[in-house]
C-alpha cells in the first residue's frame, strides 16, 4: 500500500528501506529523542553513504546541483524514513534550502550557497513572542539610510542557538525614510549589534530553540529576500509541500506503531496473547483504521501537488488529519503496551513527545482548520 505507485516509486521505498538496515547498526545506543545527540562522525557516516546511493541531493534544486525529487517521491521518502523510526534518518538528506529556494544576486551567494554546501546554518524566525513583557506590536523595519532598523522578538526559532543567520519576518513601516510598506522576509546575521539570544530552551520532543531579541538591529536593505511586501508570500512560498511533509512523517510514525503493536498483542502461546481478547481488538483494529485513511488522504493530496495543483485546503486537511491520527495511534499503542512504554528510553516514550509536538509545530491544528474553512466559506476553493 498505496498499490498504485509507479515502479520507480516503489523501487525508491525499497532502496531506502535497505538503506536504513545498513546504517542501523550505527544508531545502537543513541536514544530515539529528537534532541538525542548522535556523534559527528555517525552523521558523516550516514551523510557520505547517502550521497553514494543518490538519497542526499534529493530536497536540493538542479540548478544548485541538487537531485530534487517530485512532491509524491518525497512523500514517499519521508514516509519511508519515519516507518523505519531511526534517529539517523535526519542525516540522510542535505540541507534544505526551503524559503531560501527563490533567493537572487546577492543573497543568493552570500546566504544559499553556503548553506547548500553545509558552511552557514539559518533559522527561521516567524512566531512572535507572547505574555505580557512582549513587545507591542509584530516585530517592525523602518527604512534608515542603506539599512533597515529592526524591531521585536521572536519566539520557537528551531536551531536558532547554532544558526548563523536567522530568515526573519518583519513588518516594514513608514518611519524614517520613505518607501513601500508591508511584510518582508529579511536575513539577519546572528553576530549583528541588536540581535540578541534571550532564552534557549528545549520542547518536549527533544527539539533545541530560542527567543531572539531585535533591539535596533542595522540590518543592511540588500538582506531582503524578494521585495517588501512579499514576506508573508514568500514565507508560505511551499507551505503545502511543508505541510504535505509533516504528514507523511506522521504516517510513517503510525504505520512503525502499528507494527510495534502488532508485534507485541501477538506474542506469546495463543489463547493468552493481548490480540485474543476482543476489547484489544476493538483499539488495534482503530489504529489500523486511523493510519489506513491518514496514508488514503496524504497519497490524493501528493498527487495533486504531484500533478502542480494548487492545495492549500488539501494540505492543511492533510497535515492536520495525519498529525492528530498520528497522535492517537502513539497514544493507543502506550495503552496496550502499558506501563512498560511510559519508561523513558522506551521507543513509544519518545514517539508519545514527538508526535505531541507535530500537532502546534508548523501551524496549530485549530489555525489549519480555520484556513480550511475560509478557503471554502471565503474562496470557495479546494475539494475538501
Ligand atoms: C517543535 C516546534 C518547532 C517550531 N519551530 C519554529 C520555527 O523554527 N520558527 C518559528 O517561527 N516558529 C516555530 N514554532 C512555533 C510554531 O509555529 C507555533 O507554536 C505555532 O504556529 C502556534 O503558534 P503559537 O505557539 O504562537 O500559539 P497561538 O497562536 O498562541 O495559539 C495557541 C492555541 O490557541 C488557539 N487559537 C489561537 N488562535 C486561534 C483562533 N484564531 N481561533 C481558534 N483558536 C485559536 C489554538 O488552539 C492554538 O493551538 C515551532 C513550534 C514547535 C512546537
Amino acid at each position: 500500500m498505496p498499490e498504485s505507485l509507479p515502479a520507480e516509486l516503489v523501487d525508491l521505498r525499497e532502496r531506502l528501506q535497505a538503506f536504513v538496515e545498513e546504517i542501523r547498526p550505527l544508531a545502537r545506543g543513541i536514544g530515539g529523542g529528537e534532541g538525542d545527540p548522535v556523534p559527528e562522525d555517525v552523521r558523516a557516516k550516514v551523510r557520505e553513504r547517502s550521497k553514494e546511493l543518490g538519497f542526499f541531493g534529493m530536497t536540493q534544486p538542479r540548478e544548485d546541483g541538487g537531485s530534487e525529487a517530485s512532491p509524491l517521491a518525497m512523500v514517499v521518502a519521508r514516509e519511508t524514513l519515519a516507518a523505519a523510526n531511526t534517529p539517523l534518518a535526519r542525516y540522510v538528506f542535505g540541507p534544505d534550502p526551503a524559503l531560501l529556494r527563490r533567493a537572487e544576486g546577492d543573497v543568493r551567494t552570500r546566504y544559499l550557497e553556503p548553506v547548500l554546501a553545509g558552511e552557514k546554518s539559518w533559522s527561521f524566525a516567524f512566531t512572535e513572542s507572547r505574555g505580557p513583557d512582549a513587545p507591542p506590536k509584530p516585530t517592525w523595519a523602518v527604512r534608515d539610510g542603506d539599512d533597515f532598523v529592526v524591531t521585536g522578538r521572536k519566539s520557537f526559532v528551531t536551531g536558532g542557538a547554532t544558526a548563523d543567520f536567522f530568515a526573519t519576518m518583519v513588518n516594514v513601516e513608514d518611519g524614517g525614510d520613505p518607501g513601500p510598506t508591508g511584510t518582508a522576509m529579511l536575513l539577519i546575521d546572528r553576530d549583528i549589534p541588536g540581535v540578541t539570544i534571550t532564552r534557549d530552551f528545549h520542547s518536549m520532543e527533544g527539539g533545541g530553540h530560542v527567543e531572539l531579541s531585535f533591539e535596533q538591529a542595522r540590518v543592511p536593505q540588500v538582506n531582503i529576500l524578494g521585495a517588501v511586501g512579499e514576506g508573508m508570500p514568500r514565507a508560505m512560498g511551499n507551505i503545502s509541500e511543508e505541510r504535505v511533509a509533516s504528514a507523511a512523517t506522521a504516517c510513517g510514525i503510525a504505520m512503525w506503531t502499528v507494527d510495534f503493536t502488532t508485534k507485541h498483542i501477538t506474542g506469546g502461546p495463543e489463547g493468552r496473547r493481548l490480540a485474543d481478547r476482543e476489547g484489544v481488538r476493538l483499539r488495534y483494529s482503530d489504529m489500523r483504521i486511523d493510519t489506513y485513511a491518514a496514508r488514503a488522504m496524504l497519497y490524493r493530496t501528493a498527487r495533486l501537488l504531484e500533478a502542480g495543483d494548487e492545495a492549500i485546503n488539501e494540505g492543511a486537511a492533510t497535515k492536520v488529519f495525519c498529525t492528530e491520527v498520528a497522535g492517537r495511534v502513539v497514544d493507543t499503542a502506550v495503552q496496550l503496551v502499558g506501563g512498560q512504554a511510559l519508561i523513558v528510553g522506551h521507543p513509544l516514550e519518545a514517539l508519545y513527545r514527538r508526535v505531541r509536538s507535530m500537532r502546534l509545530a508548523g501551524g496549530a491544528s485549530d489555525i489549519l482548520r480555520l484556513t480550511v474553512a475560509r478557503g471554502i466559506v471565503e474562496f470557495d476553493t479546494g475539494r475538501l
